[in-house]
C-alpha cells in the first residue's frame, strides 16, 4: 500500500480519493477550495494545507485538475510538486489536459528524478463514484504497470495506449466522440417534444437499439427534466475540443463536425452556461428552434 497525494479534490478527485482511502491506501489531499477535502477527511484521509504537506512521504502523487495552466501551475511552482516530491515518486495525472503540454511536464519530471504518466479518464461523475472509469493511460511501460494496482482500484477498463502524452490524444477522440453524441441526443429530443412524443418511452425504445449509449443511458434524466447540476461542466467540454480542434489542426486532421461541436459548446458558454452539466446543450438546441431556456 502507498501514501498517495491527491490533488485536485473536485467532482471527479474527491470519490476518486476517497476510493483509493477505502482500499488501503494512507491519501494525503489538498485542493485550493479547502473544504472539498471534508469527504475524503470523513473516509480516514488527510487534508493538507499546501501541496509541500500533500506530498512528504508520498510515493505516488495523483492529479485532478482543470486544465492544462492548473497543472503547470501545480508542477512547476515555486511551492509546486516538483520543488518538493521525494525522489523517485511516481505522478499519476488524470486531468484532461493538451497532450504537448503533458509531455513536456513528464519530460521536466524526468529531468527532475520523478516518473509522470497520463491518465485522463472516462465516464463521468457516476464512474467517478463507482469507481468504474474507463482510464486511457499514456506513459513508460515500467511506470504504467507501476501504477496498475492504483489506477485498477478507480477503473474498470485501464488500457495503456502508448508512451507520454497518448492517453491524452485519446481522451482528445473520448471527447469529440462524447459531445457529438450529446448533441444528437439533444436534437432527437427536440424532434420528439414538438410531436409530443412520451419522452421516457421514446427513449426507452431508443435506449434498446443501437441509438442506444452510455449518453443516453447517463444524460436523459437530466435532459427529460431540464435539470443541468454538473456533472461534467460545459466550460471544461468547450476546454476539451480547444484540444481537439488544435491537435488536428496540429497534424492536419480535418474534423468538419467536430469544429461544429467546438462552435454549439462555444455558444453555449456565450449564453452563460458554462456552469451546467454539458447535458445543457439542449439548451443551445432550444435557443436555435426559438425558445428561450429558463437559467440554468
Ligand atoms: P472540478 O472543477 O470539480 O475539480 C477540480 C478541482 O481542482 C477543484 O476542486 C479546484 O478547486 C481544484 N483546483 C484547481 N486548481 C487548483 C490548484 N492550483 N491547487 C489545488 N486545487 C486546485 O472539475 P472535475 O469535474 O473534477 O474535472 C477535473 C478534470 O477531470 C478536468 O480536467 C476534467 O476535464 C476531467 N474530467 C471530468 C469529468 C466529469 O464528469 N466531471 C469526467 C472525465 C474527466
Amino acid at each position: 500500500m502507498s501514501t498517495i497525494a491527491f490533488i485536485g479534490l473536485g467532482i471527479m478527485g474527491s470519490p476518486m480519493a476517497v476510493h483509493l482511502q477505502r482500499a488501503g491506501h494512507q491519501v494525503q489531499g489538498f485542493n485550493r477550495t479547502p473544504a472539498k477535502a471534508d469527504r475524503l477527511r470523513e473516509a480516514g484521509g488527510t487534508a493538507c494545507q499546501s501541496i509541500a504537506d500533500a506530498v512528504r512521504g508520498a510515493q505516488v502523487i495523483a492529479l485532478m485538475l482543470p486544465d492544462s495552466p492548473d497543472v503547470e501551475e501545480v508542477l512547476l511552482g515555486a511551492d509546486g510538486v516538483l520543488a518538493n516530491a521525494e525522489p523517485d515518486s511516481l505522478i499519476i495525472d488524470f486531468s484532461t489536459i493538451r497532450p504537448d503540454v503533458s509531455r513536456n511536464l513528464a519530460q521536466l519530471a524526468v529531468a527532475r528524478g520523478l516518473r509522470m504518466i497520463d491518465a485522463p479518464v472516462s465516464g463521468g461523475q457516476a464512474g467517478a463514484e463507482n469507481a468504474t472509469l474507463s482510464i486511457m493511460v499514456g506513459g513508460a511501460t515500467d511506470d504504467v504497470a507501476s501504477a496498475a494496482d492504483i489506477l485498477s482500484v478507480v477503473g474498470k477498463t485501464v488500457v495503456h495506449v502508448g508512451g507520454p502524452g497518448a492517453g491524452q490524444t485519446v481522451k482528445a477522440a473520448n471527447q469529440l466522440i462524447v459531445a457529438g453524441n450529446i448533441q444528437v441526443l439533444a436534437e432527437a429530443i427536440a424532434l420528439l417534444k414538438a410531436h409530443d412524443v412520451p419522452l421516457e418511452q421514446a427513449l426507452d425504445a431508443l435506449a434498446g437499439g443501437l441509438a442506444g449509449s452510455t449518453v443516453l443511458t447517463q444524460k436523459r434524466e437530466n435532459m427529460i427534466r431540464g435539470t443541468f447540476e454538473p456533472g461534467f461542466r460545459i466550460a471544461l467540454h468547450h476546454k476539451d475540443l480547444g484540444i481537439v480542434t488544435d491537435t488536428a489542426r496540429a497534424m492536419g486532421v480535418v474534423t468538419p463536425v467536430g469544429s461544429l461541436l467546438a462552435s454549439l459548446m462555444a455558444s453555449a458558454v456565450a449564453n452563460g452556461d458554462g456552469g451546467c452539466d454539458h447535458s445543457a446543450l439542449l439548451r443551445g438546441v432550444e435557443r436555435l428552434n426559438g425558445r428561450i431556456p429558463d437559467p440554468c
